[in-house]
């Protein structure tokens, strides 16, 4: 494969961003290589600038759960170009995708939108104290939230089970407030209650948690997550960044029967436009500013580009079709690549359209059950995997999403390069 083209943008671009990259994991440290430079998407394929063609696993991260240029969306966006870009005032665009979320997700009465994951989080972390009149929040080791100072926190060490920072530039005053348990830990977490869930504002937790390794939590375990908020008086927020519109119309929430008090939004309800949003009962959401004591606000907010790309994909996910197809889809793949590789020295955990490739006979459920041993066969593979025209994430801790225009033929195509690549891996393991 040839690569000259992108590896010169690469090192230009180098001298002028920070390790080339406007987000981390996309400069390919963990998985060695340089990053292919892409220069358009079409259905489940990217293309990179010296014309080689990948099958995308990646889409972006999550938003493009209808694959690139999807014909609705792009004909939604070119629409409202047209008609400007952002106006800094009401739109109905905001008034549409508002309702249609409100209107499919039993546990929205109300909802905000502001331009990324990260913001909707905060804004959510904020509003739940602002609510309770309480500081401490309690987050879970795996789980990502996106990087405001408060969620950048690693479990203390030791019986400390408050955070210490886990970037450089944040306060541990700011993470003294923020609680870590270990996920799947019942006992944990029911200690954790009983010494301080007086005090706690609110519990945040990935629908599931898939930044980490894909790890499906029990539905127990969120049941209980659910009462011990609500005996306390604390705020169940279910960050639904990911699994939004992506498990469903009704997110984690509905898969689990578990209904959150603040749902966080972002990736698929911005159809690959910059988005995210948080919602609530009209209760909790009406302490927000204009009409309440908690300040959010945002210049490009519930701007209508991203508001119209949002809302001709989850029109298009509506009938729920395209979620029954893709989770058959993952499911032949799946079994499909696993048949393959006999004497499995692999797991391939799924969820409706999301997969995760683990070298690792157990599977994990927790942060700490994790092998890093495991991922580094991932990291080592991914390269090969490359060159063999699959686009994995370039990490072996991100999972892997499906898109609409992904095909079965496509996908046992995929299955025989991931396990040609698996097996060559794993011959180095035994
Ligand atoms: C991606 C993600 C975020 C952060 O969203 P950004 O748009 O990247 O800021 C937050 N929470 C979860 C669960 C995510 O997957």
């Amino acid at each position: 494969m040839k690569t000259e083209k992108s590896q010169k943008i690469y090192e230009l671009a180098c001298q002028v961003m920070p390790g080339g990259v406007n987000s981390p994991v996309r400069a390919f440290k963990s998985v060695g290589g340089n990053p292919r430079i892409i220069k358009r998407g079409e259905g489940a394929y990217l293309y990179d600038v010296d014309g080689n063609r990948y099958l995308d696993f990646c889409n972006s991260w999550g938003p493009l759960i209808l694959g690139h240029c999807d014909p609705d969306v792009a004909e939604a966006v070119k629409k409202q170009i047209d008609l400007g870009l952002t106006y800094g005032a009401s739109t109905e665009a905001e008034y549409k995708l508002a309702n249609f979320i409100i209107n499919k997700v039993d546990a929205v009465e109300s909802i905000r939108f502001v331009s990324s994951g990260t913001e909707a989080v905060m804004s959510a972390i904020r509003l739940a104290r602002g609510y309770t009149g309480r500081d401490l929040i309690l987050k879970f080791d795996g789980c990502y939230h996106g990087h405001s100072d408060h969620l950048l926190v690693k479990a203390g060490s030791g019986l400390a089970t408050f955070g210490q920072p886990s970037s450089a530039g944040v306060p541990e005053a700011i993470t003294s407030h923020t609680a870590v348990l270990p996920l799947n830990d019942e006992e944990a977490l029911n200690d954790f209650f009983n010494k301080n869930g007086d005090k706690l504002a609110a519990v945040i937790i990935e629908g599931v948690p898939a930044n980490n390794g894909l790890l499906i939590q029990s539905h127990e375990f969120m049941r209980m997550l659910r009462a011990l908020t609500q005996k306390h008086g604390a705020l169940l927020i279910m960050d639904e960044v990911i699994t939004g519109f992506r498990l469903g119309m009704g997110g984690a929430s509905a898969y689990y029967a578990v209904p959150p008090d603040l749902v966080t939004y972002g990736k698929i309800i911005g159809g690959g436009m910059p988005v995210g949003a948080f919602g609530g009962s009209t209760e909790i959401m009406n302490k927000l500013s204009p009409l309440g004591p908690v300040y959010q606000a945002g210049t490009l907010s519930g701007n209508p580009v991203a508001m119209s790309a949002g809302l001709a994909t989850l029109e298009k996910l509506a009938d729920g079709k395209i979620y029954a197809e893709l989770e058959e889809k993952n499911r032949r793949f799946v079994s499909k690549l696993i048949s393959k590789i006999n004497g499995s020295v692999i797991n391939v955990p799924g969820i409706a359209s999301i997969f995760w490739i683990v070298f690792q006979k157990d599977l994990p459920r927790s942060a700490g059950n994790i092998d890093p041993d495991g991922i580094a066969h991932f990291n080592r593979m991914h390269q090969s995997v490359l060159n063999d025209g699959i686009y994995l994430p370039p990490s072996g801790y991100e999972v892997c999403f499906l898109s609409a225009a992904h095909t079965d033929e496509m996908l046992d195509d995929a299955a025989d390069i991931l396990a040609k690549n698996i097996k060559q891996e794993a011959h180095r393991w035994e």
